[in-house]
């Protein structure tokens, strides 16, 4: 607690970043501390920053906080993946989805297999066991379009 209570405050990153004088109610201000210099920059680099400037207008001051957080994970990825940016982060994640709920799909065939093999009846709630046809083949043509929640990836390959 050694430093002094002078009135001078550094200026945002965003106008150190532009080499302006950061003035009462500069809009960046609030978002791009000090502190974190690189957060203006990524942004800056793939937005530009009048463009973010008017976006901020645009919204309401407590919208802003988020746009940035969003504009600042985009442009992150932007500069990692210039070709796919955060669309390459979110088509590996929906593959990792459609991956583990086929795995899901083949683990829940071969459980219910096991106990119609013992004799047992399925737990409560579980899905009926496949009659017929020989559920081990199902696991290898299981549809996985019964999800709903991973539709329509692969559009960007
Ligand atoms: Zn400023």
């Amino acid at each position: 607690m050694a430093s002094s209570s002078s009135l001078y405050s550094p200026p945002c990153a965003a106008c150190k970043f532009l080499r302006r004088k950061c003035m009462d109610g500069c809009v960046f201000a609030p978002h791009f501390p000090p502190e974190e210099p690189h957060k203006f920059a990524n942004v800056h680099k793939i937005f530009g920053a009048s463009n973010v400037a008017k976006l901020l207008n645009e919204l309401l001051p407590h919208q802003r906080d988020d746009a940035v957080s969003s504009l600042a994970y985009e442009a992150e990825a932007r500069v990692r993946d210039p070709v796919y940016g955060c669309v390459g982060a979110i088509t590996f994640l929906q593959r990792q989805i459609e991956r583990l709920q086929r795995e899901l799909d083949a683990a829940n065939d071969l459980i219910r297999f096991a106990m119609c093999n013992h004799g047992l009846e399925p737990p409560a709630g579980a899905p009926a066991p496949v009659v017929g046809g020989g559920p081990l083949s199902d696991i290898y043509n299981s549809n996985t379009n019964g999800g709903g929640a991973v539709q329509g990836t692969g559009s960007y390959n």
